[in-house]
């Protein structure tokens, strides 16, 4: 055995107290880290002969890198939507390390994993009030969630109309109706042969909403004369939170050919929250959902699921089995992750999301959903009495979307925020939103409280134009 190697297994205890140590100090003490900084570092393009051993590996990272990690992960993020992790997600994160599992069948003569990650779909099923007839598992992110679900769609559409895409190829005219996908939507129909171009845009509801508009929606189905369809929606457009009426959207679904995909990465959450949970009704017809875990289930980075509707299963193998190995047997026999979806080696994911789940339950998420939709309001209420600042769409959850006040600052926002990132006390992003410049702040944080808050206000006011 290698030296190094054997020294390291020899001192393991101690090399693992340190990183933990390491770790704890960094966990205690985030909410002092800046959100920002300004590195200028030189990457090594050789490998040493040989290795500094482990300890020494944790030094050298120790110079070069931690200083410049930045508090992403603390309550003063409020870019894009990022949440933290929870003391129990990270227990399992670090655990799935050690336990270093190859998660995929769940029966005969392999590992447990598959079971631990089967029964988190189902605990989050109930979280989130959903039937039971979905089949669930964990990708890196609603992005290859959204991949995951839309990859079966496009199989249900070639089916519709005889075809095996999975097998066969890409056919034409695959039809997408969409008001406002996520980015991550168009990137995947890029992915998936289907053309991030090809997408029927539906106009969104008037009034500053960003949902879907009923008869808009009504007039593009006709012009399809019958024609099968794939129904993108939304449960929390990132601007401005909006939900489509997935009321009125399981009437037309009941009416027509189509797969009703529902993109809530963050915004599913609302159904923990009493007063919000009726944005959501109707939702429980659709064929696919995605859902992130490392936003508002604060559990660490990489981790989302997707659910498909079980009597999809068929459609979901044909996509993605793994057949031409012989010796992995029939995909139908017995059910294994591996026919499920895009990767075939993966970790145990689930085991952070199955440890916070216990650790916390329903009442935990209720607490921290509703928390950080309060946080925004009260946010939300200070950019309305600023003086300087104005809300560019009235704060419907946990985003708040804003600019400087009057068009002829619009020249400044950018330079704000840039000032405003660099106090290193708060980190926001930009974004244009009925063509105004405008900033976001997302609360997802379990960690933000109103002195966090106010901190941020200070701020604000110190570097205001
Ligand atoms: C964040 C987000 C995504 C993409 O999620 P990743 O986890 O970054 O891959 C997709 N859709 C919506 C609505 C999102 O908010």
């Amino acid at each position: 055995m290698n030296e190094l190697l054997a020294n390291d297994m020899q001192s393991v205890a101690a090399l693992m107290h340190m990183t933990q140590q390491q770790g704890v100090d960094f966990f205690q003490n985030l909410a002092a880290r800046p959100t920002s900084v300004q590195a200028d570092i030189t990457l090594a393009d050789r490998l040493p002969e040989t290795g500094l051993g482990a300890a020494g590996a944790l030094q050298h990272f120790n110079t070069k890198f931690e200083p410049l990690i930045v508090g992403s992960s603390g309550p003063r993020y409020w870019g894009f939507v990022t949440g933290g992790a929870t003391p129990a997600a990270i227990m399992g994160d670090m655990l799935a390390g050690f336990y270093d599992q190859n998660t995929q069948s769940v029966k005969g003569q392999g590992d447990v994993s598959a079971n631990i990650e089967l029964e988190t779909i189902r605990q989050l099923l109930d979280l989130f009030d959903l039937p039971r007839d979905f089949l669930g598992g964990f990708v890196t992110g609603a992005t290859l969630s959204n991949f995951t679900c839309l990859a079966v769609a496009r199989q249900w559409i070639g089916r519709q109309q005889g075809d095996d895409i999975a097998r066969d190829g890409m056919v034409d005219g695959i039809k997408i109706l969409s008001a406002l996908p996520h980015s991550s939507t168009i990137k995947s129909l890029s992915m998936l042969g289907i053309g991030s171009n090809n997408i029927i845009r539906i106009k969104v509801q008037e009034g500053n909403r960003e949902s879907m508009d009923m008869e808009d929606l009504q007039y593009q189905i006709a012009q399809l004369h019958g024609a099968p369809f794939i129904l993108i929606a939304s449960a929390g457009t990132v601007n401005t939170v909006d939900f489509d009426d997935f009321k009125a959207i399981a009437r037309v679904k009941a009416a027509y050919d189509c797969w009703l995909h529902i993109d809530g990465a963050f915004g599913a959450f609302a159904a923990c929250s009493p007063a919000h949970k009726q944005l959501l009704e109707g939702w429980e017809v659709a064929d696919s959902i995605t859902i992130d875990c490392h936003k508002w289930l604060n559990v660490p980075y990489e981790s989302a699921f997707f659910l498909i509707r079980e009597k999809h299963k068929v459609l979901q193998t044909e996509t993605f089995q793994n057949s031409n190995a012989p010796y992995l047997g029939n995909p139908l026999d017995h059910f294994s992750y591996l026919n499920f979806l895009p990767e075939n080696s993966r970790r145990l994911r689930a085991l952070p999301a199955w440890f916070t789940l216990q650790a916390y339950g329903k009442k935990g998420y209720q607490d921290i959903v509703t928390h950080s939709i309060a946080m925004a309001q009260l946010f939300s209420e200070y950019v309305e009495q600023s003086g300087f600042l104005d809300l560019l769409a009235p704060t419907r959850l946990n985003n708040v979307c804003f600019t400087l006040k009057g068009r002829e600052q619009q020249d400044r926002v950018q330079d704000f925020l840039v000032a405003l990132n660099a106090t290193g006390k708060v980190f926001m992003t930009p974004t244009v939103y009925n063509g105004w410049k405008g900033i976001r702040a997302s609360f997802v944080n379990w960690r933000t409280t109103p002195q966090d808050i106010a901190l941020v206000i200070e701020a604000m006011e110190s570097v205001k134009p």
